[in-house]
């Protein structure tokens, strides 16, 4: 792994058919990408749906942390192409709708993106306790950008739900 590998973290979710075997797949997936390295898997945890339309299961999320050199598009690219591979097709979705595989970058080392096609860190990890419950669990004590405050904090910090 060359010097310039940063620290990755990754939410993964699904709803749809056997989230258990769509996460592992996706894991699985993500540990044969060149240029990542899989350290820590979250326990899984189901979790209500929020947002988008009534009546959709709940879904199993997980966290996982990684180091990668890849670069963030490219990395993106790689996410989305795991996606699709599991059979999500974005045109035919509603937004916050059911969903076989859902993987949002959280965190990819200091950097701070606000592009068209990805925002680092990701807009809603602050709020999300799904997020937030499984962070605390495998990086404790990491420093989150951009204000270095840990997983821990943040949880302590959210609202009662
Ligand atoms: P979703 O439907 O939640 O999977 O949203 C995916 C869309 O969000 C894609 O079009 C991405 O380009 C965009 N996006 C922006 N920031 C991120 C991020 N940090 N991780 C994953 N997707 C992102």
């Amino acid at each position: 792994m060359p010097e310039e590998a940063r620290i990755l973290l990754l939410a993964l979710g699904s709803n749809l058919g056997d989230r258990d075997s769509h996460l592992a797949k996706a894991l699985e997936l993500l540990s044969t990408l060149p240029g990542l390295e899989l350290w820590r898997e979250s326990r899984r945890r189901l979790t209500r749906p929020v947002g988008g339309p009534e009546g959709q299961g709940d879904y199993l999320n997980t966290v996982c942390s990684a180091r990668s050199s890849l670069p963030p598009g490219e990395l993106l690219r790689q996410t989305q192409a795991i996606e699709r591979g599991l059979g999500r097709r974005r045109e035919a979705e509603v937004r916050w709708g059911p969903r076989v595989i859902d993987i949002d970058i959280l965190v990819y080392g200091e950097l701070i993106l606000n592009g068209a096609e990805l925002t680092l860190p990701h807009p809603r990890l602050r709020e999300r306790r799904f997020v937030l419950e499984p962070l605390a669990e495998i990086v404790p004590e990491l420093p989150l950008p951009p204000d270095g405050v840990t997983a821990t904090t943040l949880l302590e910090r959210l609202p009662p739900s």
